[in-house]
């Protein structure tokens, strides 16, 4: 795989201060595939004085203008669907399809939804005798996870950019080469030199100094809870904006007038997708008791279906943590009825599409995320039972509701703790905010209120 040996940062891609790099590996078959500078914190210096230096004329840049470059990215990226999805493939696992369609498709849709935003913002309003300015909040940290490493690049540059900010990006240390054809692509699409920066290197060394760096004004971060807490708290010390994208434990709830069958195979698919690595996944299914053994067998089988298809996990790392929390599932008394904690395949960091049944609400494969292709269904008595079931964890990221009326899973979906519910297997929307409640995290994404968060506000008075 093509890699560049040094940052992008002021419009250029410039040797790293040290020497160390790290390694890329195909977690499909274990094999290096090439080898990025690990960022020290020098290089995040020289990344942040970059955007400190570009911040002036692009937040004076008027919001159209932004809008323009941003419909080029949108493009950029696009024209190169391919090569992003054959590389994201190559450095996380998932398959080709997903890939393109997903991994790829998804974040061209959300920089396209920000060239419009940019333009169509409301940047100044009117409020009896003031009027209301909304600025750029400065310099922004991103700091990005792995499972969707194009999605989450594009989910923070997009809308700061749009905002008007500046970035330094330090991608996941699993996926930088998805992040070095995201700055080509800014490159190409003609983004003035240092309003993105690149700076590749390892979360504790560089992303610990990017988000300390004095000369950064927000700090957005997805990923982890214990690395959230962490970026928060410094945040907080040095009075800085921060938004945090953390984990989920997200219930699927079935009330029992919806359609079963498809409730359960779209469950399964959802959790299945991506390897199970996603923060929105519905790991857990909430069934009513009578009809939890239609539902397990359902489970099981639409399971068992996924066999090869499944991509490997990211490395090794999370494929063992993964298996841990499997074998953890048996020891705490889960019913395993399908897939289990045996490796599926010799090579490569694969591990079986499982589903547990009889998990209770306190067992840990319901209560930690997983971040595994593991499904847990547990089972509820009445309505009640099923939202406390639900809201019975400390996160709030996602959910879905399916019942036989629209208004029956609404009411229902009012009572989650939770901050984005699918009804009835509703489709993905790129302007919908998304984010969590609870320890699920602090801020939104996507659309006009992920724009917001790269904006702070002024008023002046007449
Ligand atoms: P992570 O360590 O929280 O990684 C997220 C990003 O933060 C990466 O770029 C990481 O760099 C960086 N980072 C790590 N330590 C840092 C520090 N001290 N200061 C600043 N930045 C730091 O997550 P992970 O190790 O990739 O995955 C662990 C778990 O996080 C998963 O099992 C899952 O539960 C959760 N997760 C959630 C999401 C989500 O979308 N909410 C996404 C991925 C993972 P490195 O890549 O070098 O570690
Ligand atoms: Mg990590």
């Amino acid at each position: 795989m093509k890699a560049h040996d040094g940052m992008y940062i002021d419009g250029a891609w410039r040797p790293a201060a040290g020497t160390d790099t790290i390694e890329v590996v195909n977690p499909a078959d274990e094999q290096v595939i090439a080898r990025v500078p690990a960022g020290t914190a020098e290089d995040v210096d020289a990344a942040v004085r970059a955007a400190r230096a570009a911040l002036p004329a692009w937040a004076a840049t008027p919001p159209a203008a932004r809008g323009a470059v941003l419909g080029a990215l949108r493009d950029a990226l696009a024209g190169r669907l391919d090569e992003i999805a054959g590389t994201v493939t190559a450095e996380l696992g998932s398959p080709l399809a997903f890939s393109q369609k997903v991994q790829v498709g998804m974040p061209v849709m959300v920089a396209g939804s920000y060239a419009e935003l940019a333009a169509a913002y409301p940047f100044e309003e009117k409020v009896g005798n003031s009027t209301v300015y909304q600025e750029p909040v400065g310099v922004v940290a991103a700091i990005t996870p792995w499972n969707y490493p194009l999605h989450q690049i594009v989910a923070k540059v997009a809308p700061a950019l749009a905002a008007g900010c500046t970035v330094v990006l330090k991608p996941a240390e699993d996926t930088p080469l998805t992040a070095q054809l995201f700055a080509e692509a800014a490159h190409e699409a003609g983004v003035p030199a240092g309003v993105l920066n690149l700076v590749t290197g390892l979360g504790p060394v560089a992303g610990q100094a990017l988000a300390e760096h004095a000369g950064v004004d927000l700090v957005s971060f997805t990923g982890s809870t214990a690395v959230g807490r962490r970026i928060g708290a410094t945040a907080g010390a040095a009075v800085k904006r921060v938004a945090l994208e953390l984990g989920g434990k997200s219930a699927n709830v079935i009330l029992p007038s919806a359609d079963l069958a498809k409730a359960v195979n779209v469950g399964v698919a959802n959790v299945m997708s991506n390897s199970g690595q996603t923060c929105s996944a519905w790991t857990r299914m909430l069934v009513h008791t009578s009809q939890y053994e239609e539902a397990v067998e359902l489970a099981a089988a639409a399971a068992a279906k996924y066999g090869d298809r499944i991509g490997p996990l990211v490395n090794a790392g999370q494929q063992e943590r993964v298996r841990g929390y499997i074998e953890k599932g048996i020891a705490e008394g889960a019913r395993l009825v399908a897939g289990g904690p045996e490796a599926p395949r010799e090579r490569g960091y694969y591990v079986s599409p499982t589903v547990f049944a009889d998990v209770t609400p306190e067992m840990t494969i319901a209560q930690e995320e997983i971040f595994g292709p593991v499904l847990s269904i547990l089972r509820y008595e009445d309505e009640d039972d099923a939202v406390r079931i639900a809201n019975g964890t400390v996160y709030g990221l996602a959910g879905a509701v399916w019942a036989g009326e629209e208004a029956e899973a609404v009411a229902f979906a009012r009572r989650l703790e939770t901050g984005q519910v699918d009804i009835n297997g509703g489709r993905f929307n790129p302007l919908a905010p998304f984010g969590g409640y609870k320890q699920s995290g602090v801020g939104r994404e996507l659309g006009a209120h992920g724009l917001s968060e790269y904006l702070q506000t002024k008023s002046l008075q007449f």
